[in-house]
């Protein structure tokens, strides 16, 4: 546009520092520069459709992009930190058989600026617009869709949420899970500054994983995890990953599938991984159930018995349909709709 360089880093801050939502709030730009830019970009393309609180203050967004395509984030706060789950995808190809999601398919890959806005949008509900840069906000990408099917656009968006003159959210900060896209462990193994992985396992044998997660008629257990044991070797110290196991009840949480996981990780030799079990959230659609509490703390000191580190993922959000697996979801006993969402 024929404008000095510095426009440039003002118009990335007022867009990720500033989280400004439009370029007619970047004051420090002169008026006729803002008119310029106003009628070639757009400094915001989504829109937020709803914003549902549950009781225990985790946030769910219903949004839509400009092409009208459904996007979810859910803030969830706790003590210490807050994170935000948010959509690589619109949708989701994989077809998960306890993932609410999946029953919507693939509806597009989101831009590395659909990306950003949704965790923008966030920010700027929780700490007001334009508020600091909240430091200690930890990313994960577990909302909908599969990071590994829209790789380029999700680590571009990641280098630009880590950039010091913008959100600065660095990657040791950010999660990105998996389901099992098998080359793209390999490739996200290759990056040098790189968030931490996660990986969707969910069943110790492949024909049990096969029903639950039918990606892994692709790529089957063993290739995961010889995939899995590579991006092992490329950990720096004190790193580990994370292998997520959704717990359905008498489907793939007894004793028997706790020692066959134990004996899966000892026999790839996998050393530096932690098991998250995640009780599945129900849904009316889906014919699971949550594992009694009982068998989840089986299952944990099964694991532990064997020197793995094993974690409880406490549901949040359950009441509003944002926990895992349940995004996609519109209608629920206890859907209180906010409508008061100011400045996003
Ligand atoms: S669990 Fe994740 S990868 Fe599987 S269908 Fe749901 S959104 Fe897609």
């Amino acid at each position: 546009m024929g404008e000095p360089r510095y426009r440039a880093d003002q118009v990335f801050r007022g867009l990720h520092q500033r989280r400004l939502r439009s370029f007619e709030e970047m004051t420090d730009l002169p008026k006729a520069l803002r008119a310029k830019l106003e009628e070639h970009a757009a400094a915001a393309t989504i829109t937020v459709e709803s914003r549902y609180l549950s009781d225990d203050g985790t946030r769910r967004y219903l949004m839509k992009t400009r092409g009208g395509h459904p996007v979810e984030a859910v803030f969830i706060p706790t003590e210490n930190r807050d994170t935000i789950c948010f959509s690589s995808q619109s949708g989701c190809p994989l077809k998960c058989d306890f993932c609410l999601t999946a029953k919507l398919g693939l509806i597009s890959n989101l831009t590395v600026g659909e990306i950003i806005e949704q965790i923008v949008i966030v920010l700027n509900d929780v700490y007001g617009v334009a508020g600091a840069t909240p430091h200690g906000t930890n990313l994960v990408a577990m909302g909908a869709g599969e990071p590994f099917l829209n790789f380029d656009n999700l680590i571009k968006a990641l280098e630009i949420l880590s950039d010091p003159n913008g959100l600065f959210i660095v990657p040791g900060r950010v999660t990105v899970s998996t389901a099992g896209i098998v080359p793209r462990i390999y490739d996200f193994a290759k990056l040098e500054r790189r968030p931490n992985l996660a990986i969707s396992l969910s069943a110790p044998g492949d024909e049990l994983r096969d029903r639950l997660m039918p990606i892994n008629k692709r790529w089957n257990i063993d290739e995961l995890l010889t995939a899995a044991k590579e991006f092992e070797r490329t950990l720096k110290r004190g790193e580990r990953f994370t292998f997520e196991y959704v717990l359905l009840d008498g489907v793939n949480d007894t004793e028997r599938h706790a020692k066959e996981l134990v004996n899966l990780i000892e026999r790839h030799e996998l050393r530096r991984v932690k098991i998250n079990l995640i009780p599945h959230n129900p849904a009316e659609q889906l014919d699971y159930f949550p594992s009694t509490r009982e068998s989840v703390e089986q299952f944990k000191r099964t694991l532990e018995a064997r020197g793995i580190s094993a974690f409880v993922r406490r549901p949040r959000g359950r009441d509003i349909f944002a926990a895992c697996g349940q995004l996609a979801a519109k209608e629920g006993p206890n859907l209180v709709r906010i409508t008061s969402l100011v400045g996003v």
